[in-house]
């Protein structure tokens, strides 16, 4: 029985790919982008989170806390675990709507992916995954009936300061993908103050077949608030202004 580290188990979620979903966030990631949005899913092991302004005082924090000051990020749960929380709603999935393996870097805990994605296809549940496609596993990839990639900056020395790593993988996993034949939604993250050269990924992506759809996603500073509460350096980002995402839309060929 393969188990895996879960970070979350969000249900009826509609931003995760088509129709109605079940997102299942698992821990773990080896990027750092400087504007993460799920903070908690970049380490592996479980996380104490604390939000003071919840914090009553009561000093029974030995007994868990009931206010939800302190809250544990990650649960090691089997795959047999998870498959039950996506059943409950297969009867909303519809045609389009299934279960999302999102995080974290999803293939970053590859046994228990690939025998979460037999499982779910086993009982013929669309699945998608959302990756930064640093890692390229094509048995496992192959399974799958949507990617969700993000290419998040051109300049590879530009991404290597604000992620931690370099793109060049990046952008021959996406090309090499995109020979496998499997749909593919390709999202940067709209963050004004880094020079993301969007007009370079959408000329890039222009190019391949399978890239079904190119998405702007604007800078969303949830990530923040969760960052405090783990206690890690928080950096601020600019939300891009309708005007400023009107401008680099205009950029996107592929919708
Ligand atoms: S149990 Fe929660 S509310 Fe009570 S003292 Fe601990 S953190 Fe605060
Ligand atoms: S790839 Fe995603 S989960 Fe990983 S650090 Fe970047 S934004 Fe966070």
């Amino acid at each position: 029985m393969t188990k895996g580290m879960v970070a979350d188990i969000q249900r009826a979620s509609v931003h995760d790919g088509p129709g109605i979903r079940t997102t299942v966030f698992l821990k773990g990631c080896p990027l750092h982008c400087a504007w993460c949005h799920n903070p908690e899913c970049i380490e592996f092991g479980p996380q104490t989170m604390y939000y003071p302004e919840k914090c009553i005082g009561c000093g029974l924090c030995h007994q868990g806390c009931f206010s939800g000051a302190k809250v544990v990020c990650g649960k090691e749960m089997s795959v047999e675990d998870v498959l039950r929380q996506v059943l409950l709603d297969r009867d909303y999935y519809g045609e389009e709507g299934g279960v999302t393996i999102s995080g974290g870097e999803p293939f970053a805990q590859k046994a228990f992916l690939n025998d979460l994605i037999d499982a779910c296809k086993a009982e013929e549940i669309h699945c998608a995954v959302e990756t930064s496609m640093i890692v390229y596993d094509e048995e496992i990839l192959k399974k799958l009936d949507l990617v969700m990639a993000d290419l998040k900056i051109w300049d590879n020395d530009l991404h290597r300061k604000y992620t931690g790593v370099e793109n060049t993988k990046i952008k021959e996993h996406i090309e090499r993908l995109n020979q496998l034949g499997i749909p593919m939604i390709v999202r940067t993250p709209v963050i004004p103050e880094i020079d993301q050269q969007i007009d370079q990924i959408s000329s890039f992506l222009s190019g391949l077949k399978n890239v079904k759809q190119y998405e702007l996603l604007p800078y969303h500073p949830l990530g923040e608030a969760k960052r405090e509460a783990l206690r890690l350096a928080a950096e601020s980002f600019t939300i891009p202004s309708a005007e400023y995402m009107r401008e680099m839309e205009k950029y996107v060929f592929i919708r």
